[in-house]
């Protein structure tokens, strides 16, 4: 089977869950591609094939320094369709995802998004992905190719090493000239990591009371060098973006470690982190439903935990 990675770049530096991607496409077997677009792909592209990457097809152009929806996928279309790709797999980050459907519909074929497994399948691929909250698991093969593959983040180890070779693609320039130019990326505030990439959330939830003690949550998470997330009681309430909510309607995480503050532990909450590895959750509630998932559950009041917690790390870790 010809698979292709979709490896995603921001601000010129890879986003690791792209090597995750190639290790999963490494288990299955196969020819594997990767192809990267970004200003000058050229450093990237030889990153990539130094870990596993295979033909990795470099397309380096002003148009592609930031993600645009048109210009990503008419260019990678173009190259599916060159290469004879059968299978496309992307991290399944908003970027990731917003370009497998974009992808999948320009090929008039299927997609799965979100999936947590891939295993050869004599010619084809068994893919496995969760639905309904995870309260059922499907394994799709595909009928017909190209079919197109969002994958979870931190599920798969990053691929470390393994062949591969580095084309440098020129490309159609009118694929390169999208509806929209993106001219400048911010990020939402500087210091927070990526919800999706992080190896360590600290969430809060309407326990804190007000807005005004986020930052208590937000000085816990910077203290260990983790990305802070909510519940979708404090977006709603208007006290933190839209962008941090974990959850059914929010983002879907899966670190090694997930904290929970003052969350009692909603399924719509829970859907969305419950296949983190460890969970700690502190709640004044012992009956709060959020312990019945927690690996470690401390009864108590956040306002005096939290600041305690803080201290330590900053302490011990220096941050
Ligand atoms: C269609 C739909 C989609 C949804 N999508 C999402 C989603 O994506 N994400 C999401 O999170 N929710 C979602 N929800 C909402 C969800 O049902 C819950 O309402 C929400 O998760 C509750 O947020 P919370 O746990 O912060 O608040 P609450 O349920 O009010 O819990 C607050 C907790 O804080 C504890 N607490 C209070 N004071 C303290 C203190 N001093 N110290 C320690 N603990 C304290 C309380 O004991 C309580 O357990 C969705 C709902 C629907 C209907």
């Amino acid at each position: 089977m010809k698979s292709l990675v979709v490896a995603l770049q921001k601000d010129g530096k890879l986003v690791s869950a792209s090597f995750e991607a190639i290790e999963a496409v490494k288990s299955i077997g196969g020819e594997v591609h990767t192809v990267i677009l970004a200003a000058d792909a050229a450093p990237l592209a030889t990153e990539l094939a130094s870990r596993g990457g295979g033909k990795v097809l470099a397309v380096s152009s002003p148009s592609a320094r930031f993600f645009a929806d048109d210009v990503y996928s008419a260019v990678i279309s173009s190259l599916i369709k060159k290469q004879g790709i059968e299978l496309v797999i992307a991290p399944a980050t908003f970027y990731g995802k917003a370009l497998v459907s974009r992808l999948a519909a320009l090929h008039g074929s299927g997609m799965a998004s979100d999936v947590t497994a891939l295993a050869a399948d004599g010619d084809s691929v068994k893919i496995t992905r969760p639905s309904f909250g995870g309260s059922v698991i499907a394994q799709v093969v595909p009928a017909k190719g190209p079919f197109f593959v969002s994958l979870r983040p931190k599920i798969y180890p990053e691929s470390k090493n393994g062949a591969g070779e580095v084309i440098h693609e020129s490309v159609d320039p009118a694929l390169l000239a999208g509806k929209v130019v993106v001219k400048e990326m911010k990020q939402e505030s500087a210091g927070t990591t990526n919800l999706a990439e992080a190896d360590v959330i600290v969430s809060a939830g309407r326990g804190i009371k007000g807005p005004e003690n986020v930052q208590l949550v937000k000085d816990l998470a910077q203290s260990m060098g983790a990305a802070f997330g909510a519940s979708r009681a404090i977006v709603d309430a208007g006290w933190v973006p839209y962008a941090t909510q974990v959850g059914q309607t929010g983002r879907t995480v899966n670190p090694k470690l997930y904290i929970a503050v003052g969350i009692s532990g909603a399924i719509q909450h829970l859907v969305g982190m419950q296949t983190a590895r460890t969970i700690v959750a502190i709640n004044k509630d012992k009956d709060a439903p959020i312990f019945n998932i927690a690996s470690y559950g401390i009864v108590g009041d956040l306002f005096e935990l939290v600041p305690a917690l803080t201290k330590k790390f900053k302490a011990e870790l220096g941050r």
